[in-house]
């Protein structure tokens, strides 16, 4: 696995450096996670600190529960972080690293709530 990693947003103004150990990809098919993202997401996880903004004035972070915030990409609405209040690690979504991640997806979270149109 990598030490550090880049990421991005579609459009290319919210960017990042990502610094590890990264956790294995986890799968979350949360009805919040597939409503925003038009599917389901996949999810690494990092120190906090480990996350260093290169480019973020497009960076918006949306109180999506009580407890927990997710950032996008307020132009082009690309899905990159996801943080609990008060926590000190970070959630960074896969799709906005760029490859090769070296990470693999292995476990499915929230099933329960998951799309009727496919199986996991
Ligand atoms: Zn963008
Ligand atoms: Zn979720």
């Amino acid at each position: 696995m990598p030490e550090s990693l880049s990421a991005k947003c579609a459009c290319g103004a919210v960017t990042a450096n990502l610094t590890g150990p990264f956790r294995d990809a986890m799968g979350c098919h949360c009805e919040t996670c597939r409503r925003q993202s038009g599917h389901y997401v996949a999810a690494t996880q990092i120190d906090a600190d480990g996350l260093q903004l290169l480019t973020s004035d497009r960076l918006k972070w949306w109180d999506a529960s009580e407890t927990a915030k997710r950032g996008f990409c307020s132009e082009c609405g690309s899905l990159m972080f996801w943080r609990e209040d008060g926590s000190d690690r970070m959630s960074v979504f896969m799709g906005c690293i760029d490859q090769p991640t070296g990470i693999k997806l292995t476990t499915h979270i929230f099933l329960e709530e998951k799309g009727d149109y496919y199986d996991v």
